[in-house]
């Protein structure tokens, strides 16, 4: 079901028809309703119409729900994202059935050190107005949302470098929707949380540690743990803006000194404009 507010009486009305003229609890006509919206744009439907106007039952659900529970259904959104991250890592641990040398490929190589002599460039991240300094292009990455999250996120930009050798880069903006707070403890508990969940892990240590991005809270989190056999390290850093959820995600080997070189150096290239 779809709704419809009045902006008389702010009455979310449910659209039971196309027809829906007026507000089911003042009785004054809707301003906006599909019949008059529809002489301007004769070219358009009551699909275009609703994309505009109307609001869905659960978005209308989080709305409505206590500021608490919005905390709780935010974590929810976070540990998505987590997930979408282990998605990504696990890409490695697939290679547990195609044999050691793959493993050994993706997890025990030291990073190049020309990477760090390379240029690094300024590099804008999508349409965010996140910028980091890299020594390589990201790749566009489509991450396929769970409904659950389509619902709670507006639109969410990733972007990765999943090298052949073992540092591995993603970055994340994801603009959640109104009423939706976003939360640093949340989002920073959910992606550890999902990690752990990850199969072929274990042996999890991490330390937090708050940081300013501009004038933006965020929180630098230091992971380490194995893979197999392998032991990995992870810096993520999480900053929260609102409604906008920045995550920064690098990995390597744990002894993999050029690697976790390069991780600081990307991490502490982040600027967020808006701030
Ligand atoms: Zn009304």
């Amino acid at each position: 079901m779809l709704y419809i507010k009045c902006t008389q009486c702010g009455f979310n009305n449910p659209v039971k028809s196309e027809t829906i003229l007026f507000c089911e609890s003042c009785n004054k006509k809707l301003e906006h309703n599909f019949k008059d919206w529809h002489k301007m744009h004769p070219d358009k439907t009551f699909d275009d119409f609703s994309k505009q106007y109307c609001i869905s039952e659960f978005d209308l659900n989080v709305q409505n729900l206590p500021a608490q529970n919005r905390k709780r259904t935010f974590r929810v959104a976070a540990i998505i994202l987590g997930s979408a991250f282990v998605f990504l890592i696990i890409l490695g641990a697939v290679g547990y059935y195609v044999g050691k040398r793959y493993l050994d490929e993706n997890f025990k190589t030291q990073t190049n050190q020309t990477l760090l002599t390379e240029s690094w460039k300024e590099v804008q991240i999508g349409k965010s107005d996140l910028q980091l300094k890299l020594p390589f292009a990201l790749e566009k990455q489509e991450i396929p949302l769970p409904e659950a999250a389509k619902n709670m996120i507006d639109t969410m930009e990733s972007y990765s470098h999943l090298s052949d050798n073992g540092f591995k880069v993603m970055v994340s903006v994801a603009n959640y929707k109104e009423g939706i707070e976003t939360n640093l403890d949340g989002a920073v508990a959910g992606s550890i949380g999902e990690m752990q969940k990850m199969q072929g892990t274990s042996d999890f240590k991490w330390n937090r540690t708050d940081t300013l991005i501009g004038s933006l809270k965020g929180a630098m989190s230091v992971v380490n743990f194995k893979l197999l056999t392998y032991p990995m390290e992870v810096k993520l850093l999480t900053v929260c803006n609102k409604n906008i959820l920045y995550q920064i995600f690098t990995q390597y080997s744990e002894d993999d000194e050029t690697g976790k070189k390069a991780s600081e150096r990307i991490i502490s290239s982040a600027t967020i404009k808006k701030n």
